[in-house]
């Protein structure tokens, strides 16, 4: 077996060595067609067309892979077989292109140095950060600051939004970490500028030592001119005057250390070669993609509804069924409309590429593709269609799923559990005495409460559950592969550390409480068993005082009401 692939470079290779592994054995099927077909006939009616694609997919996948006189033989069959009128005109031509690609074949698989022709085939140099996955939004954040009021105020709002805190009280334990530890970001408290200016020297100093420019954010006591001017000579990015405001403190720790996306876009290829959709599908994944390759089209709808991906890349030119034709089958189903879909092709004819514009068709790259040509295709599209659907299924204050698409989502997440047997619970969370706070503190507190939950609930809930506003003040969550016992452990957690976030408005600090219902799958056996037993709980966690988390106590509440549904 090989070993392990790491770089872009490596997988090539491997890529290519199949290929040439592979070679001997499709040029043997090849030989047996054309035997077929002389031996039989009408013969070219039947079996020309195989042989005729045979010599097709190797020119692109020859030509893809760097592999020029493979494509250029395999060319010469593709044209030999068009004009030919008769199997007599292909007498000579058909087994002599075959020797020719067999020679072909010995010389790159007894020549090692095959291999640098990869320098000429891929000359872009991708990010070699862009494959590196990351925790969704959790940071490491050095704190420097030895005033204890202010460090604990601000260590438990930190890690309360999941980030990881380290602190530090003098400035040489923090100089030492960063050099064996760097953080996502740091922020530090300074005293200048009378006199004590550790705090910005020990930035700079880091800063040139490091050679980078580290993320920090200064608290300080003073907000002149003159302190601000040097902490930005130290190369801050933010200036915090005390007293500090936790949430706001946060909000710019994540502008600071936000990640340029945070989901990986989508790709679906449709591609009957399997070394051309790989190829493809390595020079998106380096790119930072998360791809899926089908080698039938049969499969594309399926592949589509199980991984659904942002974009969809076809090739044009497949046996069973055409790229347009598969286009048009995808178009008719309204879910998949604003689908884009790219499709790629040998094809330079430009009439044919009109014609598959006409099936809905957003672009056309032909192959073999220029990797940055084919990447940026790809990105431009599949990030539009983010936006779009993200007006679409998100709302707009806490970018959490709207209802609807809560509902939808935790639908399909059943129809799949009523398949495998898995367990899910739904938490309904809603803030307590919300209007008041709204009367007290004014519309914009009670959105910026709104606005901290959600947020909350975002960094500490895994990835994979749903997470929705319902309504108002009422998120729902799905919390998948857990009962409703867990579930209860965790919201409660989320329910400590929510109580005792400061939020301040028209300088009054207040604190906030929510109280949550749970419910679980299979007890509460549809989307609306659960919603209505979650609620059912959480009635029960107001009437019992608030502050609180219950779990559904009737789960046979629904089962009357949805069994004959
Ligand atoms: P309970 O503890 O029983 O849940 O009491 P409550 O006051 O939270 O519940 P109620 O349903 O009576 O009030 C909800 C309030 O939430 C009323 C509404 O004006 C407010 N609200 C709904 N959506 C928003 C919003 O987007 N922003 C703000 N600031 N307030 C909202
Ligand atoms: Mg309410
Ligand atoms: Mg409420």
């Amino acid at each position: 077996m090989s070993p392990p692939a790491s770089t872009l470079h490596d997988k090539l290779n491997q890529l290519r060595q199949r290929f040439i592994d592979q070679l001997p054995a499709r040029l043997q099927q090849a030989a047996t067609l054309w035997q077929q077909s002389r031996a039989s006939a009408p013969a070219e009616a039947r079996l020309a067309p195989e042989l005729h694609r045979f010599f097709h997919s190797l020119k692109g996948t020859g030509r893809s892979l760097g592999f020029e006189r493979i494509a250029m033989l395999a060319d010469q069959g593709e044209e030999a077989l068009t004009a030919a009128t008769a199997p007599h005109d292909l007498e000579h031509t058909i087994p002599w292109l075959l020797q020719q690609l067999g020679e072909e074949q010995q010389r790159l698989q007894s020549q090692p140095g095959q291999r640098k022709a990869l320098a000429t085939l891929n000359s872009v140099e991708f990010s070699s950060n862009s494959t590196q996955v990351r925790n969704k939004r959790q940071r490491l954040i050095y704190l420097c600051d030895d005033e204890p009021d202010q460090v604990s105020q601000l260590l438990h709002h930190l890690r309360c939004f999941g980030h990881e805190v380290i602190h530090f009280e003098d400035t040489d334990a923090f100089f030492n970490a960063v050099l064996t530890r760097r953080p996502d970001a740091i922020i530090m408290d300074v005293q200048f500028p009378q006199g004590n200016t550790a705090g910005t020297e020990t930035l700079t100093s880091l800063n040139k030592l490091t050679g980078e420019r580290l993320s920090s954010i200064v608290l300080s006591a003073h907000g002149d001119f003159y302190s601000r001017l040097s902490a930005v000579r130290a190369g801050c990015n933010g200036y915090f005057t005390k007293p500090v405001k936790p949430l706001d403190l946060l909000l710019a720790v994540d502008e600071l250390t936000a990640p340029p996306d945070d989901e990986p876009l989508r790709v679906l290829i449709v591609d009957d070669e399997p070394d051309i959709a790989t190829y493809h599908a390595l020079l998106l994944e380096e790119a930072g993609m998360v791809v899926h390759q089908v080698n039938h089209p049969a499969d594309a709808l399926r592949a589509l509804d199980r991984f659904s991906p942002d974009l969809l890349l076809v090739d044009v030119y497949m046996p069973v069924c055409s790229g347009e034709e598969l286009a048009n089958i995808i178009r008719q189903q309204p879910e998949y409309v604003g689908l884009p879909i790219i499709y790629l092709s040998s094809e330079t004819d430009s009439q044919k590429q009109l014609s598959a514009m006409t099936a809905g068709v957003e672009a056309f790259i032909t192959k073999p593709v220029i990797p940055e040509e084919l990447v940026s295709a790809v990105r431009l599209r599949a990030e539009r269609l983010r936006l779009l659907r993200s007006l679409m299924t998100r709302d707009s204050m806490t970018g959490l799923f709207n209802h609807s698409t809560t509902t939808d989502l935790i639908g399909k997440t059943l129809s799949q559990a009523h398949r495998d047997n898995s367990q899910h619970a739904m938490a309904m969370i809603d803030i307590d005495h919300f209007k008041e706070v709204n009367d007290t503190h004014g519309h914009l507190a009670g959105d910026q409460v709104i606005i901290t939950l959600a947020r909350l609930l975002k960094t500490r809930l895994r990835a994979s559950d749903i997470i929705g506003r319902y309504g108002g003040e009422e998120f729902v969550v799905l919390l998948k592969g857990i009962n409703a016992e867990r579930a209860a452990e965790l919201i409660d957690e989320l329910r400590n550390d929510f109580e005792l976030v400061d939020f301040h408005a028209g300088g009054e600090c207040f604190n906030c409480t929510f109280s949550a219902g749970i419910s679980s799958f299979p007890d509460s056996p549809s989307t609306e068993a659960l919603r209505l037993n979650a609620d059912q709980a959480l009635y029960l966690a107001k009437h019992q005082g608030r502050n609180k988390v219950a779990i559904s106590t009737e789960p046979e509440y629904d089962r009357h009401q949805t069994s004959h549904q």
